[in-house]
């Protein structure tokens, strides 16, 4: 089929490609390897995306864009988002989405407020784009290869729910695969987001921007037994941060509002969290917030679990959220490699250094229709596609299956090599302890071969986590300074003389590490 296109990936990007890519008359296939909507960090979104309205103007919106990204913004991606915004969120709007403008921002109101906003929001993008003619789904699917031939993308190879090989060809292929955080030991996202798109880009020999900007979001419950799920903000003013000896964090930091601080002084805020964490623990005491609060968004959403908020304080503290690095596409989100597309949090630019609130929702529904739309223009126009190399068979290799109880040991050491070396407050030795713990894992996922489909999964997860950590670290060691959401205990200054630089790294599939060089960020 020549007007196909292929996307990777059911979140919010990658739905709004889907709807983009039909309207212009292509014939539309998603996958993803969990099911289509749920299984996304959109889904647990707080629903807020952030844009130019009535009453805040496309220059309120790339002032305070650039200003969160502190020098290393895309300037000109920054002004396509102004440009493309409100359009972009009109026809989300159109399929029914439940949006309240206030400001800045547009939020998701879920109609029940124990349920998520981002639950709301992807199960009616989901369901109408379901109903269309011209999409098709295919849950299940994990794609390990990007497909290219004679410089251009042709598809993608992977493995369905059974485990069976698969192979799917088409002229146009749009990553949305999301981002990484699941790659930390303590991280708010889907558990299995571990930077699987980053590492198909990179071994496509696509160069990789900016990765060690890492985004800690500073609140997220920390207690046994409850899932790590961010305290979704606004938070309620009567709550209180304390310390493990029930000092008033605020209080003690100077600090005069929470809500402030997680906005815009995320990547501090989130540091000294963590330092209090380390030397006790932080707890958030919602004792005073009236009862009516427990009614409404977000602490209803908190009713669902068993804890006794009301009695007793709940430990919290900062966890991986978001990752500001990846792929280099151009206005059209067409990458470096013809053919193939980008959206949503794997795309590079838009944030610099760290992300201004509720930009990455907006990024999603921006970038994706873009991709989607461009996508489907060059679908249609291509008259032959190359057709994919059969895959090789694999060379005899190890026999060794692994049991599940290696793939969490694995994925444990993983995620502990990524806190240690690469959280939210690094130094060069962090980082190089990790690298080497990473070099160990490696070698010991080598020599798994994994026979069954959940031990491909695990595989594939893991080989993708190691690369993007490898990735986090290369960067991140040769910054140094501090700046935006990257913090290192060795250079805690901000360097602009030197350092106004975006990392781009390239993969060497042979050596299976990457090559960095600093380019000078645009003027933005
Ligand atoms: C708790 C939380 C709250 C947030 N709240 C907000 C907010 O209010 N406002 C805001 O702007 N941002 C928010 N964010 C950030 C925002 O939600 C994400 O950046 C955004 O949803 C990412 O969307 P996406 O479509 O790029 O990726 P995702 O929604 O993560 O979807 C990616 C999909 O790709 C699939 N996939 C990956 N690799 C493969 C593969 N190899 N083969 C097949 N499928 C694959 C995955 O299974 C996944 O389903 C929040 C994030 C979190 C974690």
């Amino acid at each position: 089929m020549t007007n196909r296109v292929i996307i990777i990936g059911a979140g919010l990007a990658g739905l709004m490609a889907a709807l983009a890519a039909r309207k212009e008359g292509a014939s539309v296939l998603v996958v993803d390897r969990g099911p289509i909507g749920l299984g996304t960090n959109s889904a647990l979104a707080n629903g807020v995306m952030t844009g130019p309205s009535e009453t805040y103007g496309p220059e309120d919106y790339v002032r305070d864009t650039l200003r969160a990204g502190d020098g290393l913004n895309s300037g000109s991606r920054v002004r396509l988002m102004a440009r493309e915004a409100p359009p972009a969120l009109r026809l989300l709007h159109s399929v029914g989405v439940p949006l309240r403008e206030r400001g800045a921002r547009r939020t998701v109101v879920s109609p029940d407020p124990r349920v998520i906003p981002g639950v709301t929001l992807m199960r009616k993008l989901a369901g109408y784009v379901r109903g269309l003619d011209g999409i098709h789904t295919l849950p299940g699917f994990c794609v390990t290869e990007l497909l290219h031939r004679e410089g251009r993308a042709c598809g993608v190879r992977g493995f369905n729910r059974k485990g069976e090989p698969l192979e799917i060809g088409g002229p146009a292929v749009v990553l949305a695969a999301g981002g990484a955080g699941a790659v930390w030991r303590r991280h708010d996202n889907q558990k299995r987001i571990m930077g699987q798109g980053y590492a198909l880009a990179a071994r496509a020999g696509l160069p990789l921007l900016d990765m060690e900007f890492v985004q800690f979001y500073p609140l997220v419950l920390a207690e046994p037994g409850l899932p790590a799920l961010i305290v979704y903000p606004p938070f309620a003013g009567e709550a209180k941060l304390i310390d493990v000896s029930g000092a008033d964090l605020l209080a003690k930091h100077g600090l005069a509002d929470v809500n402030d601080a997680i906005v815009k002084k995320r990547d501090r805020f989130s540091a000294l969290l963590f330092e209090e964490s380390q030397a006790g623990g932080v707890f958030l005491d919602l004792r005073a917030v009236p009862a009516a609060a427990w009614s409404v968004h977000p602490l209803a959403i908190f009713r669902r679990f068993r804890f006794p908020f009301r009695e007793r304080p709940v430990a919290v503290a900062p966890a991986a959220h978001f990752m500001m690095g990846g792929v280099r596409a151009a206005e059209t989100g067409e990458t470096d490699l013809m053919g193939l597309f980008a959206c949503g949090e794997i795309l590079w630019g838009l944030h610099g250094a760290n992300r201004l609130g509720g930009n990455a929702l907006t990024e999603c529904v921006v970038s994706g229709a873009l991709a989607g739309r461009f996508a489907a223009e060059l679908a249609q126009g291509a008259a032959t596609v190359p057709s994919p190399v059969p895959g090789a068979k694999p060379a005899a290799g190890p026999e060794d299956a692994g049991t599940a109880a290696d793939y969490r040991a694995l994925r444990a050491a993983l995620q502990e090599a990524a806190w240690r070396g690469a959280g939210i407050i690094r130094t060069e030795d962090s980082m190089r302890e990790a690298l080497s713990a990473l070099g160990g894992i490696e070698e010991r996922l080598g020599r798994l071969a994994p026979g069954s489909a959940a031990e491909k999964l695990a595989h594939c997860d893991l080989r993708a986590g190691a690369v993007t950590l490898k990735a986090v670290l290369e960067a991140g060691i040769g910054r140094k300074e501090s700046r935006g959401s990257f913090l290192r205990g060795d250079y805690p200054a901000q360097d602009d003389s030197r350092w106004r630089r975006n990392s781009c790294l390239r993969f060497d599939a042979g050596g299976g590490g990457f090559t960095v060089d600093y380019l000078p960020a645009d003027d933005a």
